[in-house]
């Protein structure tokens, strides 16, 4: 239930219908049902899959509310919700699951059959306030910015759960492929669970000397062949781990080829394309691993927390642009997502 000081709707940017562009609206507020909680969105990210949502690829009920990466703070509690409190900080876990079926139980809650996504499947956060089962919400600490919070739950959660895929172990080397936001966090993440040296792959000078400042070397994917330049680095041996986090056939089939003995590619990109690959030279004679990336599991955000909280996860150079909850804006975040810009990060503060 709302509060008496709140009106009865709400700012919202939404998607109209599939290959629209974003439009303002006033949302009616619903009532919170048991179970659930009402957050005050206090930042929301804008992800590179809003673009393809508002492109029409994904997204399954329109109108819909965008925006899966959300921070705020608790304004109502429904029946039956102890764990949170109003004025509760907190950043929402995106996939809502029902905890009971066989992937639920078995700790791969992302298979979940009646798993929906929230701005994907049912409203998100480019609003002034979210509905959300109370569980998907976890405790942000005070030392963690809103903004950060928020990026948290998808591309830090994201490149996270990558290295786990991978199985990145101590003293590891790795290759991120792909230096947007998920590899700003997969870079500093490597080194978090211990791995050796990061090798940061990408086209774009900016990005590559951001990836530098985080103790990376950078590989100019646009200059030289990335695979020859860190067999070269590596004596020939390739590396342990290799992160694939931008969707190209190509930078797939790369993080294949760069792999060490018994090396893992763990591919987070989307694409609807193929790849090719020679398995005898890429993956039988080397015993070598393809692994998918789907998401992230709730029970990965505490882990992430830590880092932040540690300092071993540092977001503050991964927001690159602050924006008003207004479509005009947001739609000119998606332009350049679409277009593959400098940016690296953009977060809408209500
Ligand atoms: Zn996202
Ligand atoms: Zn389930």
């Amino acid at each position: 239930m709302l509060p008496a000081s709140q009106t009865s709707s709400f700012r919202a940017v939404r998607l109209p219908a599939p290959g629209r562009p974003l439009v303002d609206e006033r949302v009616v507020a619903a009532t919170v049902g048991a179970g659930e909680v009402l957050v005050r969105v206090k930042a929301a990210g804008i992800c590179h899959s809003d673009a393809h949502y508002r492109a029409g690829v994904g997204s399954t009920r329109h109108p819909l509310t965008l925006g899966h990466e959300i921070a705020g703070v608790i304004e109502a509690v429904g029946d039956g919700v102890a764990t949170h409190r109003v004025g509760d900080r907190v950043c929402l876990h995106y996939l809502v699951t029902c905890g009971a079926c066989r992937d639920c139980r078995a700790g791969r809650e992302q298979f979940c059959a009646t798993g929906q996504m929230i701005g994907k499947d049912c409203d998100g956060g480019f609003a002034e306030f979210v509905r959300v089962p109370a569980r998907n919400a976890h405790a942000l600490p005070d030392a963690i910015p809103f903004e950060h919070g928020a990026i948290l739950m998808c591309s830090s959660a994201t490149a996270l759960h990558a290295l786990h895929k991978a199985r990145v172990a101590p003293g590891e080397t790795v290759a991120v492929f792909g230096i947007g936001g998920l590899g700003v966090s997969a870079i500093q993440l490597a080194r978090a669970l211990g791995a050796g040296t990061v090798y940061a792959v990408d086209v774009n000078a900016a990005k590559l000397a951001l990836a530098k400042s985080f103790g990376a070397i950078p590989i100019d994917a646009g200059a030289s062949d990335p695979v020859q330049a860190i067999r070269d680095a590596t004596a020939g041996r390739g590396v342990d781990a290799a992160l694939e986090l931008i969707g190209l056939p190509r930078t797939m089939e790369q993080a294949v080829e760069v792999l060490a003995p018994q090396g893992r590619a763990a591919l987070a990109g989307l694409t609807r394309e193929r790849m090719s690959i020679a398995p005898y030279r890429d993956l039988l004679n080397r015993e070598a691993e393809i692994i998918g990336v789907s998401d992230h599991l709730a029970s990965e955000i505490p882990e992430l927390m830590r880092y932040v909280l540690e300092g071993t996860l540092e977001l503050s150079s991964a927001v690159s642009r602050v924006v008003p909850l207004e479509a005009a804006a947001i739609n000119l975040v998606l332009d350049d997502l679409e277009a593959f810009r400098d940016d690296v990060r953009s977060v809408i503060l209500p």
